[in-house]
C-alpha cells in the first residue's frame, strides 16, 4: 500500500515542488497550507494530492489536521516539516510580535508537527522527518535574527530526534536551502537580490525541484543509513562544516 506523505507548507513554493516529486514517487500526499486557497486548490488540482488548511503554528490545529489525514489516507510515513515565514528588520528594532511569529511558525510548528506523528512511525519501524531550515540558520544573516535562530534551531531539533530514533526505522534530517527562486525570495528587493546572486558561485538562484530531488531522496527507503543530517544545497554561497 502506498505510504502517506505530509507537507507542511506544500502548496506553494519549494513545499509544492516536494508534493509533486513524492506523488511522483508514489506516496499519497497530503499538502498543507495556511491561507492562500487559490493556490491551493489549483495545486490539488494540478497535482491530484489533497490539501489541508491549517496554522502550523497552533497545537490545537495541527492536531486535529492530523487526525483528518489519517483517518483519510492512514497513518503518515514521511513529514516534511517545509512551511516557513519571514518577518524581517534589524534585531535593534524588532518587536516581539516579528520575534514571536517566526518562532511559532518556523520552529514551534516543528513539535506540533512531528509530535503527533513519532510515536505511530516508531512503532511501525519506519518513519521519515524532513525539515526544510535554511542557509541562514547556518551562517546568520543582517535583518534575520528571528528567523537565523530558528532555523538553527531546527538543526538541533534535527540532530536530537534523529539520535533518539535511529533505532527505530525512523530518521530525521534537515535540509538547509540557499536562495531558491520562490514567492519568498520574490519579496526580496531586485537590487538586494542582484547582490545575492553575484554571491552564489554557482552563479544563479536554486530551484525547487532541486530541494525536491534530496526529500526524494531522503524520503526513499535507500536513504535508510542517512539520519541526523543537514544537507546544504546552495550552490557553495556558504560551505558549512
Ligand atoms: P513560500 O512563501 O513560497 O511558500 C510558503 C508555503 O508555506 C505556502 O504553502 C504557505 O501557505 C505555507 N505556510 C506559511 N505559513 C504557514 C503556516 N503558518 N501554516 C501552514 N502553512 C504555512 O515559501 P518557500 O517555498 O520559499 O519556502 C519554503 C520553506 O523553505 C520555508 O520554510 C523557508 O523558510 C525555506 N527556505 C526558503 C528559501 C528560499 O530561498 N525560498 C531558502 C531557504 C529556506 P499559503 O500559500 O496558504 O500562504
Amino acid at each position: 500500500m502506498a505510504r502517506v506523505a505530509l507537507v507542511t507548507g506544500g502548496t506553494r513554493g519549494i513545499g509544492k515542488a516536494i508534493s509533486a516529486r513524492l506523488q511522483a514517487d508514489g506516496f499519497k500526499v497530503a499538502a498543507n497550507y495556511a491561507g492562500n486557497s487559490e493556490a491551493a486548490e489549483a495545486t490539488a488540482k494540478e497535482l491530484g494530492v489533497k490539501v489541508y488548511k491549517w496554522d502550523v503554528g497552533d497545537e490545537a490545529q495541527c492536531a486535529a489536521g492530523i487526525a483528518q489525514i489519517m483517518a483519510e489516507l492512514g497513518p503518515v510515513d514521511v513529514l516534511v516539516n517545509n512551511a516557513g515565514i519571514t518577518r524581517d528588520g534589524l534585531f535593534h528594532k524588532m518587536n516581539s510580535e516579528k520575534w514571536r511569529d517566526v518562532l511559532r511558525v518556523d520552529l514551534d510548528s516543528l513539535f506540533f508537527m512531528t509530535r503527533p506523528v513519532i510515536e505511530g512511525m516508531r512503532e511501525r519501524g519506519y518513519g521519515r522527518i524532513i525539515n526544510i531550515s535554511s542557509i541562514n540558520g547556518q551562517k546568520g544573516q543582517i535583518g534575520q535574527v528571528n528567523y537565523s535562530a530558528a532555523k538553527a534551531g531546527m538543526i538541533g531539533f534535527t540532530k536530537a530526534l534523529a539520535q533518539e530514533n535511529a533505532a527505530k526505522g525512523v530518521t530525521v534530517n534537515a535540509i538547509a536551502p540557499g536562495y531558491i527562486d520562490t514567492d519568498m525570495v520574490a519579496a526580496v528587493p531586485e537590487e538586494v537580490l542582484k547582490k545575492i546572486i553575484a554571491a552564489i558561485p554557482v552563479g544563479r538562484l536554486g530551484k525547487a525541484e532541486e530541494i525536491a530531488h534530496a526529500v526524494s531522496f531522503l524520503a526513499s527507503d535507500g536513504a535508510a543509513f542517512m539520519t541526523a543530517a543537514t544537507l546544504t544545497m546552495n550552490g557553495a554561497q556558504y560551505i558549512a562544516g
